[in-house]
């Protein structure tokens, strides 16, 4: 595919960093950032591009108010909106940022009707679902990214628990992005071993409960924002798999139409990235806990849609 343009919304923490991540890789010619707060993209975008003689990256940065430089973008990554502060649910970001992703996602359908959108705001299961519903596109085209960052937090947590290369261990975390998100413990291995068989199932089970809580264990550091390095690096690693056709298997949030036996809801799942956006979801054998557990998040994530749409 060859990309001259991407876009990143929202010139916060996390579409910052996803910026930097896509220019430092070449990912596209040129990468826009674009927010609303005046100055800010145009003063970030110019110092990231100020890097490139030193990083040796050749995507020009570009910072911006005006999607008119976003115009014929190739992909949108859509960061825009509030994050968490310590004691605030996702969900307690619906209504603002429903309103943001909304209004962002106009302008993407009128300046770039033919763009891939992957969506970063949260409640990002319900962000994605507006994005979906107001651009018009396929769910080839509008995709959600949380997968990848649960379960870089999950692989993460048990490389320190067993001490091993961050590299040997594949990991699969499914369902919305949120507590009830369901990490797979029987698809978790260390170089093909199954976690399984080295670990106890009570550090299993405490490993999997700091993950379900890992955002909040950023946010309880942080106090004045949320987590924004991993989810930048995880917003540009679907970025460069669209984008180099990489065809990579990773958990993202799709739109359901029948796969694990759900429809019309956004859920975390098993998908290929490559040209054209999401070209497959796989869908793998679960326990009947592990399908209650999808279950439940996907009502709890029609529920916070029908939430907002009482509002
Ligand atoms: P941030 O507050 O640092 O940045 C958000 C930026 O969005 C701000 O610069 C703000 O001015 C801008 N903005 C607001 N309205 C806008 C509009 N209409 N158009 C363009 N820009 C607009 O927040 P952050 O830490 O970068 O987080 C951004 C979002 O991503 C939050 O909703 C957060 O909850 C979410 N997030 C999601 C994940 C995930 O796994 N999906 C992970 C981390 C953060």
């Amino acid at each position: 595919m060859s990309v001259n343009r991407i876009t990143v919304v929202g010139a916060g923490h996390v579409g910052e960093h996803c910026a930097q991540g896509i220019a430092a890789k070449e990912l596209a010619g040129e990468v826009v950032l674009l927010d609303v707060l005046e100055g800010i993209p145009e003063g970030k975008g110019l110092d990231q591009w100020e890097s490139a003689p030193i990083e040796g990256f050749d995507t020009r940065v570009v910072g911006t108010n005006s999607y008119d430089d976003a115009a014929g973008s190739d992909i949108f990554v859509v960061t825009a909106g509030i994050a968490r502060k310590p004691g605030m649910s996702r969900d307690d970001l619906l209504k603002t940022n429903a309103g943001i992703v909304e209004s962002v996602s106009k302008e993407i359908k009128r300046i770039a009707p033919d763009a891939i959108v992957i969506v970063v705001s949260n409640p990002l299961d319900v962000m994605a679902y507006v994005a979906l519903k107001t651009t018009g596109f396929p769910r080839e085209r509008v995709f959600g990214m949380a997968g990848i960052l649960d379960t870089a937090r999950y692989r993460s947590f048990i490389a320190l628990e067993l001490d091993v290369s961050i590299k040997d261990i594949q990991a699969l975390v499914l369902g919305g992005h949120g507590d009830t998100m369901v990490p797979l413990s029987s698809y978790a291995s260390v170089s093909g071993i199954p976690l399984t068989q080295l670990l106890a199932k009570e550090r299993i089970d405490a490993l999997v409960e700091r993950t379900r809580k890992g955002g909040a264990e950023i946010v309880g550091y942080l106090k004045s924002g949320s987590a924004y390095y991993a989810p930048a690096a995880a917003a540009t690693q679907m970025c460069e798999a669209v984008v180099k056709n990489q065809r990579r298997i990773l958990p993202c949030a799709a739109y359901l139409q029948g796969e694990y036996g759900m429809k019309d809801v956004f859920l975390g799942v098993p998908c290929q990235l490559g040209e054209g956006g999401l070209q497959k979801i796989f869908e793998v054998d679960l326990s009947d806990e592990e399908k209650a557990a999808l279950t439940k998040s996907a009502e709890h994530v029609r529920s916070t849609i029908q939430a907002l749409e009482a509002l």
